[in-house]
């Protein structure tokens, strides 16, 4: 069992529930005549999709994706996959991805590829928080809640060993854990 890292506070609750109410105002505006389909990106996503959706007071349906990274670590080695299949028919549909962090790109490239090949009407992604200084591949980021600085973070649904997923708010963590 590894020993605890020390935690840092990064975004506090209010923060937080700003970021999430502009995404929702957005999201309403583009989607609320549309009845998007919300694809959300487990496990990270589950806290945020939640909180998302219960501020979106128009019809719309939710599935979720789960995928895995080949290899071990923090690292994300590129070679993604998933995990089960997507139950949700995309085809036609307006499709809006909702994700954690995006850090190097490479899991959202590969699930937006995926998605994509699909047919979908429209294909868009929310994300909660983007890690710009570690991007390896070119992602559009159409709606963005909080942009966070090239450190480990946890909370808020976003893990480190599946442990800080409850913490309501968002921190970093410090030391050699966080980079
Ligand atoms: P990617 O590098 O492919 O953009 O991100 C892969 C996955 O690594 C993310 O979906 C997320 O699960 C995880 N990840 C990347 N950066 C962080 C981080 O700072 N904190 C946590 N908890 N997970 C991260």
């Amino acid at each position: 069992m590894s020993s605890q890292p020390r935690l840092h506070p990064l975004f506090a609750r209010q923060e937080i529930e700003a970021a999430v109410n502009r995404l929702a105002a957005e999201v309403r505006q583009d989607y609320h005549d549309k009845c998007p389909l919300l694809i959300g990106v487990l496990k990270g996503a589950f806290i945020f999709m939640s909180d998302l959706v219960r501020r979106l007071d128009f019809p719309l349906e939710v599935d979720f994706v789960r995928l895995s990274s080949y290899g071990r670590g923090r690292q994300s080695s590129g070679r993604i996959k998933l995990v089960g299949a997507l139950t949700s028919e995309v085809k036609g549909r307006d499709v809006l991805v909702i994700e954690d962090i995006v850090d190097t790109g490479l899991t959202i490239a590969f699930l937006l590829d995926y998605l994509k090949k699909k047919k979908p009407n429209s294909l868009k992604l929310c994300t909660l928080t983007d890690k710009p200084s570690r991007r390896q591949v070119a992602v559009t980021i159409d709606y963005l809640g909080l942009t966070v600085p090239d450190k480990f973070v946890v909370g808020y649904g976003l893990d480190w060993d599946e442990k800080f997923r409850n913490l309501p708010e968002i921190y970093y963590l410090e030391g050699e854990l966080g980079r």
